[in-house]
């Protein structure tokens, strides 16, 4: 037996109003003058004050908005790169993202491909990062993908949506703020919110649950029922807690895995670009079999909530359309064995996911 020896971000500051220290923490790192500090900000900010006055620019820095409408592509981390590389006279001091998971997601990938060759297509998958990235920070405005804490950058690819994950796409430093969180829409909330529910159902139900992976994981389990079931909390509460809840479920599968709800999500999103959030609320709903106790208690929520899945997504899909979205689904393998066990192949069939894709 060898176990994972697994990297963790090495800094973290966790506190409202913690990101008026942006600029102390990273001045240090900027290497000269020349090398510039380049902010990828999710534009949702655009115009907005009283975040983009805080961001510390100065001499080549560059701020770039970026959208967060569709989930991070391969083309358009490799787009970022060139651009960067083009518009400044030495490689840049840091990378830093501000934003959801859609843009710590492109931060990573593009402080990971700023010192490895090629295109980022090369690097989707296990271990196949061969240079350490430029120094990069993570700066969730919303919680829950535990982008922030984990080994993987995850990319939809011309063949694939699969992460780069490897020891150096952790970041090298989290500012957690809970304020910069506090505009972010209901419904939006919910569905980044359930991902880390999910996260911890689908760790806690593993057949690769450890202590390490429990102890995260329960506790993340804790507080998101704190904040979406009981609902006695203030909003500064709720805002901080789950901002914790998101590390924490993040750190759980981190040394675990995901299963059954993110499988057949990623074939959801790589056929129809229906994004991470929503996708899994989508899929779990139809999860009773697998997690019984956490999809009962997924429904309480939503309805308490007056949360609305879309329906019929898969309605119009052709035949062929299924087959894509099941071979995305059946990739996942480590996903289905952590779910079902080593003997996952006799019971997850192609009929199988179909009829539950059908459902959806
Ligand atoms: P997101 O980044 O896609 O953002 C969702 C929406 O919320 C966007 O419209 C965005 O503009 C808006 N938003 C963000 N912050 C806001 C704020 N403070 N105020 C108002 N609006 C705000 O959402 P997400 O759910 O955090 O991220 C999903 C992405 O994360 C997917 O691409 C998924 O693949 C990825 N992901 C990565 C990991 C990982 O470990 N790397 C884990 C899970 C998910
Ligand atoms: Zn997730």
């Amino acid at each position: 037996m060898s176990y994972k020896n697994f990297p963790m971000v090495p800094r973290v500051i966790f506190g409202r109003g913690s990101f008026n220290q942006l600029e102390e923490i990273i001045s240090p790192k900027r290497l000269n003058a020349n090398a510039p500090f380049v902010f990828l900000v999710d534009d949702v900010f655009k115009g907005k004050a009283w975040l983009t006055s805080r961001i510390p620019l100065s001499y080549d820095d560059t701020l770039l908005f970026i959208s967060a409408k569709e989930e991070p592509k391969t083309s358009q981390v490799d787009e970022l790169v060139n651009k960067i590389i083009l518009n400044h006279k030495e490689r840049p001091s840091g990378i830093i993202g501000i934003g959801g998971g859609t843009i710590l997601d492109l931060a990573k990938a593009v402080s990971i491909m700023l010192t490895n060759n090629g295109s980022s297509v090369n690097y989707q998958g296990w271990d196949l990062v061969k240079s350490p990235a430029v120094y990069h920070v993570g700066i969730p405005t919303i919680s829950g993908t535990g982008a922030e804490v984990s080994r993987t950058t995850i990319l939809t690819g011309p063949k694939l949506k699969l992460g780069i994950n490897s020891d150096y796409t952790p970041f090298d430093q989290v500012i957690l703020d809970p304020e910069l969180t506090k505009d972010v829409p209901k419904n939006q909330w919910f569905f980044t919110g359930m991902d880390c529910y999910v996260h911890c159902i689908e760790s806690l139900n593993g057949t690769y649950l450890n202590t390490f992976s429990q102890s995260y994981g329960e506790k993340a389990l804790d507080l998101c029922k704190e904040i979406f079931e009981d609902d006695k909390l203030t909003k500064q509460e709720s805002q901080d807690k789950l901002m914790m809840a998101s590390w924490h479920g993040g750190m759980s599968i981190a040394y675990s895995q995901v299963g059954v709800a993110h499988a057949m999500s990623y074939g959801l999103s790589f056929l129809l670009g229906v994004k991470h959030g929503v996708g899994n609320c989508i899929v779990f709903d139809h999860l009773a079999d697998y997690y019984p106790e956490g999809v009962a208690l997924f429904k309480k929520m939503k309805e308490k909530h007056h949360i609305e899945l879309p329906k019929g997504v898969c309605a119009e899909l052709s035949d062929d359309e299924f087959d894509i979205m099941i071979d995305v689904a059946l990739s996942l393998e480590p996903l289905w064995e952590n779910a079902i066990g080593k003997n996952w192949k006799t019971k997850i069939t192609r009929d199988k996911l179909k009829s539950l894709y059908k459902l959806m």
